[in-house]
This record gives structure tokens, C-alpha cells and sequence, in this order.
């Protein structure tokens, strides 16, 4: 496992190759934004970002959304995966947020939790995004690029992986930490085709060492 110093030293070299990591999502307020985190479940960020600004023209904020029928708010994000279960949830959230919050996105954890559709990942991600909180979210990329680089166990589930890295960074380092994963497991460390023999981390990283060498036996292992 890495430790600290050595985690670290990962997030650093990753801010070297990706220095302009940062939110993909674009959207003017905090309500919009959460929006826009819902709706990228299962969806690319790029295709969120092209039915926004009809969806937030059409329903600019808690009280439209509420006032709107499922049907009208799925006409505008039919292009994105699961629209018809994410318009339910965004009506749905809009109103509670309406009844409960006065219509003003929470900014805790267990409050943004309890807003329909909303999970620990949503939440992670519009604390740090739309508020600036110390917050560490956990997606597909993050999750690939902790277990290859060895931050945390192969076995670690979404939570035990937001607490372990949170352990090994600087809480000032978590929200950064998270956008420079993101981008390091979208264009370096990619599902596939990992770019392990050209990665800055390979001296770090088991996983690229063994890869390389499962694919040229002849060539000796980097220690
Ligand atoms: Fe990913 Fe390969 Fe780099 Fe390891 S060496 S971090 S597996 S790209």
C-alpha cells in the first residue's frame, strides 16, 4: 500500500500532468449544480452539459421544477441514461427542498442525503463543487486509480475508499486530489489502456510494473 507520503507524492505528479483539472459540470447556482451532478449518473459529463442550458432556461430553480410534470422536465434531458428515474428524483427533490430547506441546497452531508436520488457520491461532489467544503468523492475513475496505485485495498467498497484517502492527504488536498484522479483515470490511467509505459507513477505502481512485464517476459520487472 502507499502511504501517506508516498500518496502524496501521486496527487503532486498528477497535478503535473493535468494542472487544469477542475468540475466539468457548468451551471450558475448551487441548486443547478446539484442538478447537474444528478443527472450525471451514468452519464458523461460533456452530455449533461449539452442539455442544461434549455433544461435550467425551462426550470430555473426548486420552484419550477416542483411546478413541472415529469413529462415536461423529461422532454429536455431525454438524450441522458435513466431520464425518465432522474426527472422523478429531481421533482422529487425539489420539492422537499422547497419543504424543508426553504429552497436552499443544504450544505451537509446527511442534509443533501436526504433529498431524493441524492447519494454519498452527490453529495461529496456539490459540497466540494458548489460550496468549497472538504470533501473527497468517489467515482469509477477515482476508484480505478486508488486500487491500481495501491492507495487502498482492492477490496475497499466507495466509503472505506473516501476514508482511506482522506486519511493519507491533507484535508486541503481532498477536493483537488478528487479532480486530478478524475482526470488521471479519464486520459492516463484509462479502464482499458492504461498508458503504463509512459506513466510518471510507474516506479510506484505495482500494477503497471506487472502489466508491462505480463506483456514482454523478457524485459525485467521495474522495482
Ligand atoms: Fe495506471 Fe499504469 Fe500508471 Fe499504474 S503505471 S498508475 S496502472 S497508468
Amino acid at each position: 500500500m502507499l502511504n501517506q507520503e508516498q500518496t502524496l507524492k501521486a496527487v503532486q505528479v498528477m497535478g503535473d500532468m493535468f494542472p487544469d483539472a477542475q468540475p466539468s459540470l457548468r451551471s450558475r447556482t448551487p441548486f443547478q449544480y446539484l442538478v447537474s451532478v444528478m443527472l450525471s449518473a451514468q452519464a458523461t459529463d460533456v452530455s449533461v452539459n449539452l442539455v442544461t442550458p434549455t433544461l435550467f432556461k425551462d426550470f430555473p430553480d426548486p420552484q419550477a421544477f416542483a411546478n413541472a410534470t415529469e413529462t415536461e422536465i423529461q422532454a429536455d434531458i431525454r438524450s441522458i441514461g435513466l431520464y425518465r428515474n432522474k426527472a422523478k428524483h429531481i421533482k422529487a427533490a425539489s420539492q422537499q427542498l422547497l419543504r424543508d430547506f426553504d429552497g436552499v441546497v443544504p450544505q451537509t452531508h446527511h442534509e443533501l442525503m436526504s433529498l431524493p436520488g441524492v447519494g454519498r457520491k452527490t453529495a461529496d461532489v456539490v459540497l466540494a463543487d458548489a460550496f468549497h467544503i472538504p470533501a473527497f468523492a468517489v467515482d469509477t475513475h477515482v476508484t480505478r486509480v486508488t486500487k491500481r496505485l495501491k492507495i487502498v485495498p482492492e477490496s475497499a467498497n466507495t466509503l472505506k475508499i473516501e476514508q482511506i484517502v482522506m486519511s493519507k492527504l491533507p484535508e486541503d488536498l481532498w477536493i483537488t486530489a478528487h479532480h486530478r484522479m478524475i482526470y488521471f483515470g479519464r486520459y492516463h490511467c484509462t479502464a482499458r489502456n492504461p498508458k503504463c509505459e509512459v506513466c510518471p507513477l510507474l516506479d510506484m505502481c505495482e500494477t503497471g510494473q506487472q502489466r508491462l512485464g505480463a506483456a514482454d517476459t523478457t524485459a525485467p520487472l521495474k522495482k
